[in-house]
């Protein structure tokens, strides 16, 4: 074995493909019964609807590198992403853009009609020095659309006060003045048209990757365990940062969710495949329902039967899956304990979500990846 690697995810099993295709013999283990991290999938055994297992993932890029890497696994079907959202029992139209604008004022404001409305209920804050979240949401869409949108969906989604919350948040979601209403700017996205699993199988597939799964890197009875193998072959590992040194300088703290499935005795339930629940009185934040991601397989799906889940947000304890980096202060001086620790690790390189704590996209998962393969491995 020339590499081990730890962890089966996005970030994982490029560095696997581009060190077999180099020549080198990679072992990956992954304590999870599959490979794939969160981006796996499976078709629900009654109605054959693909599910993302681990939360739904639409896959976007404009980076043409990654772009041509992934392609390489997969083609992609020309699914685009668009969201609506309910408030008080009336269905809008996210990103926030001027059909959302419209519908909320009852009006007909042109492009700078709307600007220049929005302008007027913003003044408080100044997007661009704004401190936090409340600030920014505010600057940016005004405080009535702030309040019926974003303050109770995101006091849900991160059980926080907004204010305290960083405003870098709020700018992953565009506002616009026209009524396009694509969720991402991205120059390319789409789904994996033969599913995630099939795309991720692919990657691993090659005589030089051997594939460990059930195996947990902490776990002594098994060969390819931390004590056995640190400082005796390179390692990448992509697991929590924290647990792997013990969490000696602190857990740091991560949101999970619960996803709660269902199959229904109806065709379409909601018509697009992700409704927002923007009120606090909503126990959920959003629902998902997967016959939509694909609607090329409609001849396959069934007719009568469609599959949701419904996606609660609550802080992660140590046994949950962690999801969403929190970020607090407290978070950055540990991360930057835990980097300094990393420097010390002889040939571990920390890489992905996890061991970077780090919000990724899949693409941009994928990409520090090939960076770390290109500029560090090779
Ligand atoms: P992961 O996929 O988390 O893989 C890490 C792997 O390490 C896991 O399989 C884990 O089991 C394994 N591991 C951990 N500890 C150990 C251990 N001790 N021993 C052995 N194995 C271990 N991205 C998008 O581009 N679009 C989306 O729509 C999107 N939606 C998302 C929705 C949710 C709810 C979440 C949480 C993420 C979403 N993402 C999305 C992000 C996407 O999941 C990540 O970019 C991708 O998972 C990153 O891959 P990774 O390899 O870094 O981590
Ligand atoms: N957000 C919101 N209302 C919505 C959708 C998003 O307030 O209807 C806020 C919320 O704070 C969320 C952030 O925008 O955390 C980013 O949204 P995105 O859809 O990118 O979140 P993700 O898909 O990562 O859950």
């Amino acid at each position: 074995m020339d590499l081990l690697i730890v962890g089966s995810g996005f970030f994982g099993l490029t560095i696997a493909e581009r060190a077999a295709s180099a020549g080198r013999k990679v072992v990956v283990i992954d304590r999870r019964h599959h490979i794939g991290g969160n981006a796996y999938s499976e078709d629900e055994p009654e109605t054959g609807i693909e599910v993302h297992r681990y939360g739904a993932h639409l896959f976007h890029t404009s980076n043409p590198t990654v772009w041509e890497y992934v392609n390489r696994f997969t083609t992609f079907t020309d699914y685009v992403h668009r969201v609506y959202t309910n408030h008080k029992g009336v269905v809008f139209p996210l990103p926030i853009n001027l059909g959302t604008i419209n519908q909320f004022f009852q009006s007909a404001y042109s492009p700078d009609e709307a600007r220049a409305l929005v302008h007027e209920l913003a003044g408080e804050f100044d997007p661009k020095t704004a401190q936090n979240l409340e600030e920014r949401g505010i600057g940016l869409i005004g405080r009535p659309l702030y309040e019926a949108f974003i303050r109770d969906y995101t006091g849900k989604q991160w059980q926080t006060d907004p204010k305290d919350l960083p405003a870098e948040i709020i700018s992953r979601l565009p506002v616009r003045y026209t009524y396009d209403n694509r969720y991402f700017n991205d120059t390319w996205e789409g789904l994996p048209t033969d599913g995630y699993t099939a795309w991720i199988e692919r990657m691993a597939d090659h005589p030089n990757i051997e594939v460990r799964l059930s195996t947990d890197f902490f776990d002594e009875s098994q060969p390819f365990n931390k004590t056995a193998t640190v400082g005796q072959v390179p390692i990448v590992y992509t697991g929590p940062v924290d647990r792997y040194f013990d969490y000696a300088e602190g857990a740091l703290s991560w949101r999970t969710i619960d996803l709660e499935q269902e199959v229904l005795p109806v065709g379409d339930f909601q018509g697009t495949s992700v409704m927002n629940y923007a009120d606090a009185d909503v126990p959920y934040t959003r629902i998902h329902e997967f016959r939509h991601f694909h609607p090329e397989r409609e001849d396959r799906y069934p007719k009568d039967k469609t599959v949701i889940m419904r996606e609660f947000s609550r802080f992660a304890d140590r046994d949950d899956e962690p999801y969403y980096p929190i970020n607090t202060a407290e978070d950055r001086n540990g991360l930057l304990a835990y980097r300094e620790l990393g420097k010390g690790e002889k040939d571990v390189h920390f890489g992905g979500r996890l061991g970077t704590y780090q919000y990724l996209d899949m693409h941009m998962a994928i990409g520090s990846a090939l960076s770390m393969w290109n500029n560090q491995l090779a």
